[in-house]
């Protein structure tokens, strides 16, 4: 227990090594704040070298039972940890709250989209069936089979604390590996509710553990000799700082960065339904989603119109703390995250676009907690910060264009590529942009194309860094590796020497 300016005594939140919680002896920790109250609510644990190093010894000694286990024995295990996981949605939901901010609502429905995944990952024994080619010559068959590839990493962001890993791990442990979780410092405590839930269905102690803390943590999974692969989300510098060292050091790495998602309505759009989906695009999460909307393409004549519906849906949202029922908004994840996001509406301005709703006038603002009202700032260019920033709070940026192939331009020319949604009710024109359009993930008349579990998740250019997507196929093809055995059993009455090199016979 530790005890900061408050004086109220709070908990730490430390690691899971070996199947068990497991206190720091580090002596580095962080606060977790409450972001509805602005006031602390405990500590997080920041793992030394030492404690890394055990996390993933751990691991390693776990591997061999592990990955000797039967197919359909692991298969059980996911079945398990998915009823499990079922049964706790609301625990799970109330605890991401608490510390993240989001409201209850969304937390379900951030559990709801993790559990997808180990549902994809309980169909394990299908997913690593392998080819099998009869008689490639006279006698001789050839086959591939996928082996796990040992101890893996998973680093993860506040923003999704329980999707996020369940993007890796069900499927990591599913193919026979173990796993090192660092879950983010600002929302650690879901990352003990899911290992405790995974040692309730049966995973074997040291196969999947959880160390909390910062870059010292992050720098060591990076370096050391025995962690085979690294899962990366988070923000871009970090991605291509990441991708960059574990690949110098020999290690597999997909490393997901930030994101500017545009959302194209071209002029024979339904207006309200475009208006809908941009709000809630927009402003779900308080726009902490590496899919939210944060640019509004406005082509021609759909300007006017969509921005007067929006600005009305605006002011209807309810903002307030997340497990308050009925509130739809919350707050942002720290003040001095709030305090930037708030900035962006002076820069816009001096740059020279029109803040039509700045959320700092937003009563919610100033509130106790990190409440920031929603904000829209029209006439938005390239080269303004607000545009060329990926701002990651509730603020919406207008670019108006005249023509289709001018806002096709504008997304292609964007360093990030994660999402990118157009409305229309023209068939032709949405099949056009799906094809030209240079982004991983496309939404015709869907805000937030998020693929489902199996399909994979991924952007382009400064949105992944690594040639595999997260999760679904992409993601057992990058938590294993294949093997291609090429067999006779030759009868040894026609056995010869020959010392020709192999050829079809
Ligand atoms: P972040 O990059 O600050 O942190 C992500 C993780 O990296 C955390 O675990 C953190 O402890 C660690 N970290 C931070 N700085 C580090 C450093 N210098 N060296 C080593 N490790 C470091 O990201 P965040 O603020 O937690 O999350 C928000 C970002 O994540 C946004 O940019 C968002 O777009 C992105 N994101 C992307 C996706 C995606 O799928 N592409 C999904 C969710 C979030």
């Amino acid at each position: 227990m530790a005890t900061i300016t408050t004086g109220i005594e709070l908990k730490t939140v430390s690691h899971w090594i070996g199947g068990k919680l497991l206190p720091s002896r580090s002596g580095r920790s962080g606060v977790v704040w409450n972001p509805a109250t602005g006031e602390a609510q405990s500590h997080v644990a920041f793992a030394d070298v030492a404690e890394v190093d055990l996390a993933v010894a751990k691991a390693k000694e776990a591997f061999p039972e592990w990955r000797a286990t039967a197919l359909s024995r692991r298969a059980e295990t996911m079945f398990r940890l998915r009823e499990l996981v079922d049964a706790n949605r609301k625990a799970i939901a109330e605890l991401l709250t608490l510390e993240h901010g989001k409201t209850l609502a969304d937390a379900m429905g951030e559990v709801a989209r993790g559990l997808e995944n180990i549902e994809f990952a309980c169909g394990i024994p299908n997913l690593l069936k392998g080819g099998f080619s009869e008689q490639v010559s006279r006698g001789v068959d050839v086959y591939q089979i996928r082996q796990p590839l040992g101890v893996l990493a998973g680093i993860t962001p506040f923003n999704f604390p329980a999707m996020v890993p369940l993007w890796m791990f069900p499927n990591a442990l599913a193919c026979g590996n173990t796993f090192v979780l660092k879950p983010s410092e600002k929302d650690p405590s879901v990352s003990l509710l899911l290992a405790d839930l995974v040692r309730k269905a049966g995973v074997p102690d040291g196969v999947f553990n959880v160390v909390q803390g910062d870059r010292v943590a992050v720098d060591r999974l990076l370096e050391h000799p025995d962690v085979k692969a690294i899962s990366f989300v988070g923000s871009t510098p970090v991605a291509k700082a990441i991708y960059e060292t574990g690949t110098r050091n020999g290690k597999r790495v997909q490393a997901l960065g930030g994101a500017k998602n545009h959302m194209v309505v071209l002029p024979d759009a339904d207006i309200g339904m475009a208006a809908d989906a941009a709000v809630s695009g927009a402003f779900g999460s308080a726009g902490e989603r590496c899919m939210a909307i944060s640019v509004l393409v406005a082509v021609d004549s759909a300007a006017d119109p969509l921005i007067d519906a929006i600005k009305q849906r605006m002011q209807k949202i309810h903002i307030g703390p997340g497990l308050e029922p009925g509130n739809e908004m919350g707050p942002l994840i720290t003040g001095e995250h709030r305090d930037k996001v708030a900035s962006y509406m002076d820069s816009a301005k001096s740059e020279g676009a029109e803040v039509t709703v700045d959320g700092r006038e937003d009563a919610v603002s100033s509130r106790p907690g990190f409440f920031l009202g929603t904000s829209l700032i029209d006439r938005v260019k390239p080269g303004m910060r607000c545009y060329d920033d990926e701002i990651f709070g509730p603020v919406l940026n207008v670019v108006r264009v005249k023509t289709y192939n001018e806002a096709l331009d504008l997304v292609n020319s964007n360093k990030y590529a994660n999402g990118v949604a157009i409305f229309t009710r023209d068939g032709g024109a949405a099949r056009q942009f799906q094809s030209d359009v240079e982004v991983g993930m496309v939404g015709i008349n869907v805000p937030i194309p998020v693929p489902v579990a199996y399909y994979s998740f991924g952007g382009w250019k400064a949105s992944l860094f690594g040639d595999l997507h997260m999760y679904g196929p992409d993601g057992v093809q990058f938590y294993t590796r294949a093997k291609v055995v090429t067999e006779r059993w030759p009868d040894p009455g026609t056995s010869s020497v020959n010392l020709g090199f192999p050829q079809v016979r």
